[in-house]
Formats: C-alpha cells, structure tokens, sequence
C-alpha cells in the first residue's frame, strides 16, 4: 500500500510516519529529510537549496521530482512508501500520478491532520531531532525517554528553519500552495480527515484503523488483481468509485 501522511509543517506527519513504517513494513519517503540530507552533505544540490528550504519557500519541482522518481522507480519500495511532505503542490501531485502510473501503482489513502497554526507553533518552536537516530521529539509535549535511546540532550538538535518567523511563512506556503492538492485527491475520494490535535497515540490508533482494513483489503484482492489486470487497471480497492 502507498499512503500520503499530509497536512502542515508542524502537523506531526514525520512522527507518524515513523510509527506507521514499523507497523506496516512500509519505507518513509520524506523530501524535507532527503533535502536536509543534501544540505549536510554539503553536495552541489544542498548548497543550490540551502536557503531556499532555511527561508520556508518551496524547492522547484524539478528537483523534488527526480528524487521522487528514484524511489518511486525501484523494486524493493513498490507499493509500500509513505510519502511525508510530498506532493507539496499541484504539479507535483500531478507529477507522481503520472509516475505510480508508469510503474503499476496508485495511492491507497491521504490521511490527512488538522491541526491548527496556534498549535504548529508550539510544534515547531519546541522540535528537536536526535542527531543519531533522526527520532524527532518536543520538548514541551513529547520528551525524549533518555534511559532507554541513543537521545540524549546532547544529540537533540533544532532544525535550521524550525523557528516561530518561519513556522509562519512554511504555513502560509502551505495553505496557498499545498491545501489545494486535497482537492485532487478528495476527488479520487481518497482523503481521510483527521484531528490533529489530540496526543500522539490517539492520533497513531487512528491512522492505523484505516490502514488496517486497507491491509486487509489488498491481501485479499492481491492474487486477483493480476489476473483482472486488464479489466481493473488501477482503480481497484476500497477506496475506488468503481
Ligand atoms: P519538511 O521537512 O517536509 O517540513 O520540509 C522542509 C523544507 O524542505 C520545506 O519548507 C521546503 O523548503 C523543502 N521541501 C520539502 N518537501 C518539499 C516538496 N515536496 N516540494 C518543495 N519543497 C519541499
């Protein structure tokens, strides 16, 4: 199953996503975290972004689509990504239509977290991520448990755009470049609505219920859905209109 966790920065997509992975097998395909790799490597391209993603701006497509196109391609991911933080626009929402497509996937789900910008700055300004093993972390809402991790204080690190000024300017990106993209999928009736707000187990036994009966679903329809390939291409599920 290919899943979309979306909403704002802030919304707890990453952390989520986390939990999901484990659980259901799946491999987090996240492009702030691809990006922020490139800056700390220093290479051509993280130099080239640097302050694009320091100021909350997008990074152009054509960037953000090659790295998708590299994962989306290979064999070992197919139908099990959950894609955090992509697809961030309409073009690119279009863009990895296109690119499941070609080769033989679809979207299962978008789930998708409300949370509102009063909280996403609590969110951001108290973030931290262990250096060591990338678990991300608040301070005021979520502590890291420092007995049983690698997360001690002094791997905790803040992201470079993780401040209340940029909270605000990645959130207003949002709400006039990424909100649209619901549309797009809302018309595929593929979105799931869900309170961002209440605590992270709440939230976790959620997703996981909607994910659990999409599960089921293909383990049932998989050893028919070659043999009906021709007849049900793509749109297949129990989320398809067919
Ligand atoms: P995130 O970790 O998802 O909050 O992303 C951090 C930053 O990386 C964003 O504010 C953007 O500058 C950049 N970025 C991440 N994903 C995308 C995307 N799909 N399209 C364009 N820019 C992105």
């Amino acid at each position: 199953m290919n899943i979309i966790i979306f909403g704002p920065p802030g919304a707890g997509k990453g952390t989520q996503s986390d939990f999901i992975v484990k659980k259901f097998n799946l491999y987090k395909l996240s492009t702030g975290d691809l990006l922020r790799e490139e800056i700390k490597k220093k290479s051509l391209l993280g130099v080239k972004i640097t302050k694009v993603v320091n100021s909350g701006a997008l990074v152009s497509d054509d960037i953000i689509n090659s790295l998708i196109e590299n994962i989306v391609s290979d064999k070992n991911y197919k139908a099990r990504i959950i894609f955090d933080g992509y697809p961030r626009n309409l073009s690119q929402a279009e863009n990895l239509n296109k690119l499941l497509l070609k080769h033989e996937q679809k979207i299962d789900i978008v789930i998708r977290l409300k949370v509102s910008l009063d909280i996403i700055k609590k969110r951001i300004s108290g973030r931290m991520i262990c250096s060591i093993c990338g678990n991300t972390y608040n301070q005021f809402f979520n502590p890291p448990d420092e007995s049983t991790k690698c997360c001690k204080k002094e791997f905790l690190k803040k992201r470079d755009d993780d401040n209340v000024d940029i909270a605000i300017k990645r959130f207003e990106t949002y709400e006039k470049s990424t909100e649209p993209v619901l549309d797009f999928y809302n018309k595929m009736n593929l979105v799931k609505n869900i309170n961002g707000e209440t605590s992270i187990s709440v939230i976790y036994k959620e997703i996981s219920s909607y994910l659990n009966i999409i599960e089921g679903w293909l383990y049932i329809i998989t050893p028919y859905k070659y043999a009906f390939k021709n007849i049900y291409p793509i749109n297949y599920g129990p989320n398809s209109r067919n």
